[in-house]
């Protein structure tokens, strides 16, 4: 499957060690998790064939890493379930020379197809373990050199490389006001919103006149926490 390139943003390819009966299961995932439950744009389900998400699991969950439902990655986190990856991707509505900050940067799997879709993804992990392995795999897909990481508190957002144009939290809870501060005219917030392991997919988009919020799918995501965790 192809997917468009931009003059002055070379889409980037990945480094994918030929390992063919879980390209197979990527090829399916695709088909039946993300296409068949509505994502149409293209350039996400380009990302989606692309990136091999089994290397972003222990070697033990390759197997199920294109099942449909997240999996553990270690220090009580997930990755998230590939249709909801897709989903929020595509709600971003990236045409390719965005800067995307991401909340809870986990295995990085998220943040490698966001770097698929955009110019530049800046991604802050408040877990240590977490952001160093994702670090590394990153490296391992060829994807780092369209990637800043941060092992951070994410409620601050990232005042050093604001304003973005898009922040997507991958953690659930509640929104921090730098994050609205830290975006640019016209830019989208999307956030997995609400208490207690309950949430509401919420995009907020900061125009002149103010907010425009619109409320979607109802999910649950791990929690959003404040502090860095040395672990
Ligand atoms: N996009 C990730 C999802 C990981 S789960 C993936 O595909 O793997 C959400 C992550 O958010 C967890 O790793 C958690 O540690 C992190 N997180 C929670 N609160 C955070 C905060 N305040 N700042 C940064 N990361 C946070």
């Amino acid at each position: 499957m192809g997917y468009s390139t931009t003059a002055e943003s070379p889409r980037p390819t990945v480094n994918a060690t030929p390992t063919l009966p879980l390209e197979r299961s990527r090829r399916r995932m695709v088909r039946e998790q993300i296409e068949a439950r509505g994502i149409r744009d293209p350039r996400v389900l380009a990302a989606m064939a692309a990136v091999p998400r089994h290397l972003f699991v222990d070697e033990g969950l390759a197997a199920r890493s294109y099942h449909d439902c997240a999996l553990p990655i270690g220090a009580g986190q997930t990755i998230s379930q590939p249709f909801m990856v897709a989903r929020m991707s595509e709600l971003l509505q990236l045409k390719g020379n965005e800067r995307v900050l991401e909340i809870g940067t986990g295995c990085g799997y998220q943040t490698a197809i966001l770097a698929m879709l955009c110019q530049r993804v800046y991604s802050v992990e408040r877990i240590r373990s977490l952001h160093d392995r994702a670090r590394n795999t990153l490296r391992q897909c060829r994807l780092l050199n369209r990637i800043t990481l941060l092992c951070g508190d994410g409620l601050m957002g990232w005042e050093k490389y604001a304003p973005f144009d898009a922040i997507v939290v991958t953690a659930g809870g509640m929104a921090s006001p730098a994050w609205m501060e830290q975006l640019n005219p016209g830019g989208v917030l999307l956030m997995p919103e609400g208490e207690h392991g309950s949430h509401q997919l919420v995009k907020r988009v900061k125009t002149p006149l103010g907010v425009e919020e619109t409320r979607l799918d109802f999910c649950s995501f791990v929690p959003l926490l404040s502090g860095v965790q040395d672990l």
